[in-house]
Parts: C-alpha cells; structure tokens; sequence
C-alpha cells in the first residue's frame, strides 16, 4: 500500500501557498504510475500555480517493491538511520511499512537523497546487485579520471535506457563523462569481490561509495 499526507509548502519565488502529496510509503509494484514519478523526479517537485516556479522536495520515505524483493529508506535525518538500524536488529523477520511480514530475505537499503532512491530503484529494475554496481563505479572514475588527467569525478550515478546500463560522470569541473557498463566489468568485479561482499547483508544498509571504498580496502589488506 501507498500512503500519503497533503501538506503545504511556501512557493520560494512568490510566498503563495501551494499544496502537494509528500509521500510516506510507496509500493512501486502496485503503484507503478507513483515509481514512475520517483524515476523522473516528479514525486520531489511541487509547482507554483500562481507564478509557475517549481519547488524541489526532500520528505523521508519508504519504497518497497515485493516481487523484486526490495524495501528502501529514504532517510534525511542521522538519528533515523540509527532507529531503522536498531530496528532491524531486534526483530527476527522483517516488516513492511504496514507491519506485514515479508520475505527475510527481502533487501533493505537506507539512501540519503532522492537521486540515490531512483538509483538503487533502477538498479533493482535491471537485476542488478548494488554493491557490484557501486564497485563498479569506482572502477569506472578510477579508469576515467586516469585517461583525463586533471579532472577529478566528484559524483557518479548508474542509470539505464532502453537496456542500456551506463555510468554517469560528474567532474568538479562541471565535465561530465558517461561509460557503458559492461558485462564483463560486472563478472571480473563478482569474481574478485563476490565472496567479501557478501557480508554486506550483514545487516548494512548503506551500500554507497563509502562503503564500496572500504570494501576494497579490506580485501585489499587480506591479500
Ligand atoms: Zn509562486
């Protein structure tokens, strides 16, 4: 089930009130028309029907999505990760958002802003494991940064189109640079990191370039 609030924001151009649906719970399998929104941004804008100026907004969420088997926290707030995290811990099988048990083998992610929920949901689209992925992206601006010298890649996102799966690129600069994901790239990461990822399950949740960063800094001191 899909659960909304109407609240009120203050137009940033003109002050006029405008009202929108902040959302606090998605399931994009029942309600694919709202996952569509997340992908195109749509569900975290709000525009002015006075003056036509559009509003970006950050609410905390949780999207789920029970035939890929995923549940995502959309989390502002430090302290809520640590209550997720904590919540988690205690109970022996997990719920969804409307206390239903659901698989325990469901994959829970905690993202801090909305461009990483639409990443990890179309990472899941593409069935696709995220930690390879964000390894991947690593490896990625590390190959990119090395034939650019200069350039420095400040943030990259996965994306697919069309079949397509693609690294996206953002210099400091203000360059940008898009790299094909490819196959073969995912099979000699799973081949060398498969096994020592796997203790991302251990109840993590974050699965961001931090985490990938010290993933390789412990196998790397292991061999
Ligand atoms: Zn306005």
């Amino acid at each position: 089930m899909s659960m909304k609030d109407k609240i009120n924001i203050q137009c940033r151009r003109c002050g006029k009130s405008i009202e929108v649906n902040k959302w606090s719970a998605v399931n994009g399998d029942k309600n694919p028309d709202l996952k569509e929104k997340i992908l195109s941004g749509e569900l975290f804008t709000a525009k002015c029907k006075s003056c036509g100026n559009v509003s970006q907004l950050g609410y905390p969420m949780v999207y789920n999505d029970p035939t890929e088997n995923i549940m995502i926290w959309l989390v502002f707030d430090d302290d809520e990760i640590g209550h997720i995290r904590s919540y988690y811990k205690t109970c022996k099988t997990q719920s969804d958002e409307n206390g239903k048990t659901v698989d325990k083998e469901c994959r829970l992610r905690i993202v801090r802003n909305t461009y990483q929920l639409r990443e990890k949901i179309m990472i899941a689209d593409c069935g696709l494991d995220d930690k390879m992925v964000e390894l991947a992206k690593l490896a990625y601006a590390k190959s990119t940064q090395q034939t650019n010298s200069g350039e420095k890649i400040a943030v990259s996102f996965f994306s697919s189109e069309s079949g397509n799966n693609r690294i996206e690129m953002y210099c400091e600069s203000g360059k940008a640079f898009v790299a094909v994901l490819s196959d073969e790239v995912m099979k000699k990461l799973e081949d060398k990191y498969g096994g020592k990822a796997s203790y991302a399950e251990d109840r993590v949740y974050i699965i961001d370039d931090v985490w990938a960063l010290d993933l390789i800094r412990q196998y790397e001191a292991e061999h």
